[in-house]
């Protein structure tokens, strides 16, 4: 099933339940504490709070997501993208967990001719929180999935809430096992590859108070009218659907690969893993910067305009370290790469088509600018591997290859990949000190301007996984010096 029809699946159902479609927001709201739309309740976000009355009671979205925070992950897992499209149905003091389950449980599970997308049931593994009796309840008496299939797990999984006093609650998660090859048996507990995390369910039911981290709040007690807040990544239904391996591999990203497969000469898919890896980043990246660009974000050294520069940079290092021509100009490529990307969102976006020459222009323009950092940094590659050589070295020292970082923005990899070329080597942990020392720096001057550049992910994040540190943004500041 074609990722455009899924969409439109999901948002059928929720309407023929009485829901209110609203059409997705931009990824950039008015909002000093969001870098970018991260999930499908943000443009809800008055009315959870009771800042604003809704004008429904029930309402369905596929919202365009940006989430910085996974950008490492990107390639590497299966199942992470930097942009993703989070379908979601909300109650606003209407329906609660009874109709929430069932609702997911039955679009989830309906064959494909009643509309559904027809997943095996035994294939799905809930998870409640903790206390939740009610909501397992409703899992194992009313839905009928085995209770050995139903998991409980503590806050860090399965307790939302805002970061901030306002509505709280548990979650119950909705997870596919696809089976043994991708991993060992015991459920989303065991392994979060083999069982991948599908929709979560969040029942507003509580208030919170202050507190500044996940497991320090006070609940302040129930709240007098319970909400539901749900979120479905489609990506993620898209790859189980269609039986491929990753998100990257489904139907709105894997013509992406293919034209980058083209344009390198280098195979998808061929046995070696660091390609594999940048073919995704490429795919998943272009993607992320088209919408960007759409919804207004210029390149910039800090902020949205950062992500976005970051973004198209590591789209050409990739390119070029597939082979696009590495120690030359490097061939341009990037118009072909995002015409793509917009050929294939526009049915759904159509927003995309109609700035077509606005995107590319915005797109091509930075990899104008960074091929001409990456000439500058050639430069002085070579003549430091010169120079390196005629010390009678085989080991560039740590110095130049953050001189060629720090000053032209040469990202190591592609210094490490030059050197290999020239039969040298890279003093790695010369360069990690200057690295740290600069990161220091970077993350002084970060935490003086988190308050305004927090993005909102953090929450999730926090609430999801517990305590960590939000070092993402902080990574990206510390490599804004190009
Ligand atoms: P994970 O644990 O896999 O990182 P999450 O718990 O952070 O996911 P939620 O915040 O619960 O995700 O978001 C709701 C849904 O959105 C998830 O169940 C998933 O289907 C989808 N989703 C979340 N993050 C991503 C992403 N980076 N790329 C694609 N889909 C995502
Ligand atoms: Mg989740
Ligand atoms: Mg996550
Ligand atoms: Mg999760």
């Amino acid at each position: 099933m074609q990722t455009h029809e899924i969409r439109k699946r999901f948002l059928d159902h929720f309407i023929r339940a009485g829901h209110t479609e609203v059409p997705s927001a931009s990824l950039i709201l008015d909002d000093p504490n969001l870098l970018f739309v991260n999930a499908g309740m943000v443009p809800f976000k008055p009315f959870f709070l009771g800042d604003q009355t809704p004008p429904y009671t029930r309402a369905t979205s596929v919202q365009k997501c940006v989430r910085t925070l996974d950008i490492e992950e990107v390639g590497i897992t299966t199942r992470h993208n930097t942009f993703f499209q989070m379908a979601g149905n909300f109650s606003f003091g209407d329906y609660f967990k009874r109709e929430a389950i069932r609702f997911a449980w039955e679009l989830l599970t309906n064959s494909v001719e009643d509309g559904g997308y027809g997943i095996d049931p035994t294939r799905l593994w809930p998870t409640v929180y903790l206390d939740d009796d009610e909501a397992e309840s409703i899992w194992r008496d009313e839905i009928g999935v085995p209770s050995e299939r139903i998991q409980r797990r503590g806050m860090a999984d399965n307790y939302w809430s805002m970061g901030v006093p306002g509505p709280c609650g548990p979650c119950s998660e909705i997870f596919y096992d696809r089976g043994p090859e991708y991993g060992v048996e015991g459920g989303p507990e065991a392994d979060e590859d083999r069982y991948i995390e599908i929709w979560n369910l969040v029942f507003m039911q509580n208030e919170r108070g202050e507190g500044t981290s996940k497991d320090d709040y006070e609940i302040l007690g129930p709240l007098p009218k319970k909400n539901i807040d749900t979120g479905m990544g489609i990506e993620r239904v898209a790859c189980l659907l269609q039986g491929v391996d990753n998100v990257y591999e489904t139907d709105l990203l894997k013509p992406i690969i293919d034209l980058a497969s083209r344009l390198t000469g280098r195979e998808y898919g061929a046995g070696k893993h660091e390609d594999d890896v940048r073919f995704r980043v490429v795919a998943d990246h272009a993607r992320t910067a088209a919408m960007l660009i759409g919804d207004g974000v210029v390149p910039a050294n800090d902020g949205r305009g950062y992500v976005l520069r970051r973004l198209l940079r590591r789209i050409v290092r990739s390119m070029r370290l597939l082979g696009s021509g590495t120690t030359g100009g490097g061939e341009a490529t990037m118009e072909r790469i995002i015409a793509e990307v917009i050929d294939v969102m526009s049915p759904s976006y159509p927003e995309l088509e109609q700035q077509r020459a606005h995107i590319l222009s915005v797109a091509v323009a930075e990899e104008t600018t960074f091929a001409r950092t990456l000439a500058a940094g050639s430069k002085l590659f070579s003549e430091a591997a010169d120079a390196t050589k005629r010390a009678g070295s085989t080991s560039i020292s740590g110095s130049d290859a953050f001189t060629l970082h720090d000053t032209y923005g040469f990202p190591i990899d592609l210094t490490l990949e030059m050197a290999a070329e020239a039969g040298l080597e890279v003093d790695r942990e010369g360069f990690s000190e200057l690295m740290g020392e600069q990161r220091r720096r970077a993350k002084a001057d970060a935490s003086a301007r988190k308050s305004s550049h927090a993005d909102q992910s953090v929450y999730r994040e926090f609430l999801d996984r517990g305590p960590t540190e939000f070092t993402g943004f902080d990574e990206l500041v510390s490599e804004a010096r190009v």
